[in-house]
C-alpha cells in the first residue's frame, strides 16, 4: 500500500515511510493511494472476532511490505487488552465507550497501535526519533503513556496550560523518563502550530522528528476499527444493514477513521458530526466556504477546541477537492456528496450541560463533555432527519466522565468513579515546564536538549 501527500507534490511513501515522518516533506499529510475493501466474510466474521484479531485484519489490509499479519497480532494484543463496550441507551440510541484504556479516552486506541509500531520500525533501522505531539487535552497523555520506556524513542509534549483539567494534565506529568512536557500560556492551535513549524525547519532535520498527533496516518487508520466493531453488534453489516454513527469532533481525527471505514464497505448511511461551540466544520458543510476560528473557543469539552482542524484536509481529498496546510481551500470538494454522508451540527455549553443531566436522569446514562456534545447531536439529527431513525445508531462516548469530575459534580451532585488506570494519579508528583509560546523559545529548547 502506497500513502501519497494531500499537497501533492511529495512521493509516495509506504505504511513505514508514512509512520515515521509524520507529516509529508511538501506540509500535506498522507493518505492511502487506494483504499482496500473490507470483504464480506470479514464483515460477517467481525461480530465474532475478539477486538485485536479484528484490528489485526483491518490494519493488515494497509501494512502489507511492513509488517506481517503475526507481528499486526502481536501489537494489537498488546495494545487492545481492554473492553470496548457497545451500550444500549434508548431504542435504537447506543453509545460506543471509547473509554476504558489506560488514559480513559479514545485517543488509547491509536496511540498504543502507534507506539508499538514505532517502536518497531526504530528497533529495525537503529535510528532515533523525537516525537512532537501538541495536545488540547487528551492526547498528550495518551500518546505519553504508549510511548513510555519505549528504546530510542523520545517524546516532546505541548498543552495549553489554562484548557486542560488537572486530571487530563496529571496524566501526562506524572510519567517523567522518556517523556517531556511542557505548558503554554497559550491555545491548542498556538502548541499545533510551533509542532508544525519544527516539522519544517531544515535546522531541525537531524532530530529525527515526527508527530504523534493525527497529522500522522498511524493515528487514523486504528480509528476504522471500532466502528467495525461496533457497527457489527448491531446489524448485519455483510448483508448491506446500515447503521448512524455520531462522532463528537475536534480536529476530525476520529471521523476519517469511520470515514475510511465507510469508503472500505462498512455500510454506514450517515455519520452525525457534532462540533462545540467552534463550528468552523458545520459552516463549511451549510456554506461551502471555510473560515478558521482564530482564537478557538473555550468550550467544556476541551478536547475538542479546534478553530482549524488538521483532518479537515484529509475529508476534503478524500472527496475530491484539495486544502492546503493553511487552510485554503483551492478546489471545492464534492459538497453534495459530502452533505448526503455527514450531517454536522454545532452543539454549545448550555445544551451540553443539558444532555448530560438528562441522559443520566432519564437512562441512567452518565456522559461527559464531549459524549454529550455526542449525544445532543444525534438528537438534534434524529428529529431533523426522521427517515433515517429506524435504524441502529451509535453514538462514541470518547472520555470517562472522571477525567471531568468538576463538571459532573456541578451537574448531577455525584463524583464518577475512577477507574483502575486513574488510580493514585491525584497525589504522584508532575514534571512539567513553562514555556512561553513563541517559535525560537521552542527551538531552542529541541536544540539544547536533544541535539545529539
Ligand atoms: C481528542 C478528543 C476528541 C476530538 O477528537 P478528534 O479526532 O480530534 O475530532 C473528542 N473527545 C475527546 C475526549 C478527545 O480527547
Amino acid at each position: 500500500m502506497r500513502f501519497y501527500s494531500t499537497n501533492r507534490t511529495a512521493p509516495e511513501v509506504d505504511l513505514a515511510g508514512a509512520l515515521l515522518q509524520g507529516q509529508a516533506p511538501d506540509k500535506g499529510l498522507y493518505m492511502p493511494r487506494t483504499l482496500p475493501s473490507l470483504s464480506p466474510e470479514l464483515l460477517a466474521r467481525a461480530r465474532d472476532l475478539s477486538y485485536p484479531e479484528l484490528a489485526a485484519h483491518i490494519l493488515g489490509l494497509y501494512a502489507e511490505g511492513v509488517f506481517s499479519h503475526e507481528e499486526l497480532e502481536e501489537i494489537c494484543q498488546d495494545a487492545y487488552n481492554y473492553p470496548v463496550p457497545v451500550e444500549q441507551v434508548d431504542g435504537k440510541g447506543h453509545l460506543l465507550r471509547l473509554d476504558r484504556g489506560p488514559t480513559a479516552s479514545f485517543k488509547d486506541f491509536a496511540a498504543r497501535f502507534m507506539g508499538r509500531a514505532l517502536g518497531r520500525l526504530v528497533r529495525a533501522r537503529g535510528k532515533e526519533l523525537l516525537v512532537l505531539t501538541a495536545t488540547s487535552g487528551d492526547t498528550g497523555s495518551a500518546v505519553a503513556h504508549a510511548f513510555l520506556g519505549v528504546e530510542s524513542i523520545r517524546v516532546v509534549v505541548l498543552f495549553p496550560r489554562h484548557e486542560v483539567s488537572d486530571r487530563q494534565r496529571r496524566q501526562m506529568t506524572t510519567l517523567g523518563g522518556n517523556i517531556a512536557t511542557l505548558a503554554l500560556d497559550a491555545k491548542f492551535d498556538d502548541c499545533q502550530a510551533l509542532v508544525k513549524q519544527a516539522f519544517a525547519d531544515p535546522d531541525l532535520s537531524n532530530l529525527g522528528l515526527t508527530s504523534a498527533n493525527s497529522i500522522n496516518i498511524g493515528r487514523l487508520l486504528p480509528q476504522s476499527v471500532y466502528y467495525v466493531h461496533a457497527a457489527a453488534r448491531l446489524a448485519d453489516v455483510a448483508g448491506g444493514e446500515q447503521v448512524v454513527f455520531c462522532v463528537p469532533s475536534g480536529n476530525f481525527g476520529n471521523l476519517m477513521g469511520g470515514l475510511l471505514a465507510m469508503h472500505m464497505g462498512l455500510p454506514v448511511a450517515r455519520f452525525v458530526v457534532a462540533t462545540n461551540a467552534n463550528d468552523e466544520v458545520p459552516r463549511f458543510l451549510d456554506t461551502g466556504r471555510y473560515e478558521k476560528i482564530v482564537p478557538s473557543l473555550k468550550c467544556i469539552s476541551n478536547a475538542m477546541n479546534v478553530g482549524h482542524p488538521s483532518n479537515l484536509a484529509r475529508i476534503i481529498d478524500l472527496y475530491g477537492g484539495w486544502m492546503d496546510e493553511q487552510g485554503a481551500l483551492k478546489e471545492q470538494p464534492d459538497l453534495d456528496r459530502l452533505r448526503r454522508d455527514l450531517y454536522a451540527v454545532s452543539i454549545d455549553d448550555e445544551r451540553t450541560r443539558r444532555a448530560i443531566v438528562n441522559t443520566y436522569h432519564r437512562h441512567g446514562a452518565l456522559l461527559e463533555p464531549h459524549g454529550a456534545v455526542g449525544w445532543a447531536g444525534l438528537e438534534d439529527f434524529l428529529s431533523a432527519c426522521p427517515q433515517q431513525s429506524h435504524m441502529p445508531a451509535i453514538s462514541l462516548e470518547t472520555a470517562h466522565p472522571a477525567k471531568f469530575p468538576e463538571e459532573i459534580r456541578a451537574l448531577i451532585g455525584i463524583d464518577p468513579e475512577l477507574p483502575e488506570s486513574m488510580a493514585g494519579l491525584d497525589t504522584r508528583p508532575e514534571h512539567h515546564r513553562g514555556l512561553p509560546p513563541d517559535y525560537t523559545a521552542f527551538k531552542d529548547f529541541l536544540i539544547s536538549e536533544y541535539r545529539t
